[in-house]
């Protein structure tokens, strides 16, 4: 891991950067609270070998856009253990983990699962901590709502069901919108399930982003994780799909269709064929960093529209802007991906589970929608090579609201109000 934090330090924070070593255990562990105005630092608690300081930090900054946008009354934070989980005695490593931490949970950092952490390590953590509010995504009999319910991936559906909703909303009402806008929308001016989806990842979110699409009767042609990609241009049965990896760990684990028309076999690909196949929708459910330079142009070629992000981070700043200049529609990971976090509030007030389901859906429909309506209205539709960048708009939505909640925290009320009455400065 790096050596120092200090460069990643600007006007939003990170207000704490914490690393950790137990010598007992051998465990190395990072905590990033990144800015509190909005309440506790909220993020999850990665578990892996590959995790650095720099990581960290960006996804804790990423999660302070994500618990604003979503009007949640937490911060941004999260946790990092450096280890494969599967090398170490994991459950020694969280308690670990949670003794370092303590004196800032849940007052200041409320943990969750994230990648390589589990309900089960959620359990450990609140134990050990004292205090069951130290975490969300703890396992149902400790009053939990976990994350494999599917929160997350709901939320995408959710997102891109709105983003489909807007674009025909807006040639229904015949707006005077940009040629390439216009263009999106008559591509997409199909009906629901002609669409052609594929999503990278199928994990928690990717599997669960699958399964609520094809309830919502969309289909997805591909999914992919790290052993292959399961392509059938006619679209997947996902239902099967998710009932035949019930005791398989990998994609390629599936039976390979070798042409001799067995039941129930599969098509599988190389993981990064998912590149170089004809789809309108992209979704990204897997790691950091998976659009770039490289891919992009790819994604370009073989005629997606839309990218909505259900990953962390997973384009880099140079691809995100060559995809929108290409016209490119974004949902950002901090807008596409709230479900969770929206879940995790649910639980952290002693909700239900339909309860948490209803807020997700309230939330990231309405969040997704002034998003696109704000982008809408900030685009010069007479001026075809306007940038219709989602991710600019949402994330200036968001900075306005971390912002007046810092002058809030300064006892600055009256200049917070006057910021927010400010149009050019708070979008809504
Ligand atoms: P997960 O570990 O359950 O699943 C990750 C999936 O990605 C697996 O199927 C894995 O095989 C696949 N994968 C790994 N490398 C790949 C590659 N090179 N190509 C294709 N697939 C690959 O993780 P998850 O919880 O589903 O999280 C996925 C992403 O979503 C992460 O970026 C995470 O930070 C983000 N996220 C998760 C949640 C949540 O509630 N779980 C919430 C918000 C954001």
């Amino acid at each position: 891991m790096e050596s120092s934090g200090w460069s990643e330090m600007d006007e939003w924070g990170p207000e704490k950067i914490l690393q950790v070593y137990d010598p007992d255990t051998g465990m190395k562990g990072v905590l990033v609270i990144d800015n509190t105005s909005t309440g506790p630092g909220k993020g999850g608690i990665r578990f892996a070998e590959s995790v650095t300081l720099t990581e960290v930090f960006k996804l804790a900054r990423t999660m302070t856009w994500k618990c604003a946008s979503a009007g949640l009354p937490f911060g941004g934070a999260k946790g990092g253990i450096l280890a494969n989980p599967g090398k170490v005695n994991q459950v020694e490593w969280i308690k670990s983990f949670a003794k370092m931490i303590k004196p800032y949970c849940p007052s200041q950092y409320i943990a969750a699962t994230d990648v390589g952490t589990t309900e089960l390590d959620m359990a450990v953590f609140a134990h050990e901590i004292g205090d069951m509010r130290a975490c969300t995504g703890k396992p149902q009999e400790l009053g939990g709502i976990p994350h494999e319910l599917g929160t997350t991936g709901y939320g995408v559906s959710v997102a891109l069901r709105t983003t489909i909703d807007f674009l025909k909303d807006i040639k229904r009402k015949g707006l005077d919108i940009s040629k390439p806008l216009l263009a999106l929308t008559n591509t997409l001016d199909k009906k629901r399930n002609d669409f052609k989806i594929v999503i990278q990842g199928f994990g928690n979110v990717g599997s669960f982003t699958a399964k609520f699409l094809n309830d919502l009767n969309i289909k997805v042609i591909g999914v992919s994780d790290v052993s292959g990609f399961v392509f059938d241009d006619n679209g997947l049965d996902i239902p099967k799909l998710m009932s035949d990896m019930k005791d398989k760990s990998k994609l390629s684990d599936l039976p390979v269709d070798n042409h001799n028309h067995q039941n129930h076999s599969y098509n599988i690909l190389d993981k990064d064929e998912i590149f170089n196949v004809d789809s309108d929708i992209f979704i990204p459910a897997a790691l950091t960093g998976v659009i770039n330079d490289k891919t992009a142009p790819k994604l370009l070629e073989h005629n997606v529209k839309i990218i909505v992000e259900g990953a962390n981070i997973p384009t880099t700043p140079t691809a995100d802007q060559y995809l929108v200049d290409n016209n490119i529609l974004i949902i950002p990971d901090f807008l596409a991906n709230s479900g969770g976090v929206i879940g995790s509030f649910v639980e952290y007030q002693g909700r239900t589970e339909k309860e948490a389901f209803d807020l997700i859906e309230y939330k990231i429909t309405n969040n997704v929608k002034r998003a696109l309506y704000n982008s809408l209205s900030l685009t010069d539709q007479k001026d075809d090579t306007s940038e219709f960048n989602v991710r600019k708009v949402a994330m200036e939505t968001a900075k306005q609201i971390v912002y007046r909640a810092m002058l809030l925290r300064k006892g600055a009320i009256s200049v917070a109000r006057e910021a927010y009455a400010r149009k050019e400065r708070v979008i809504y």
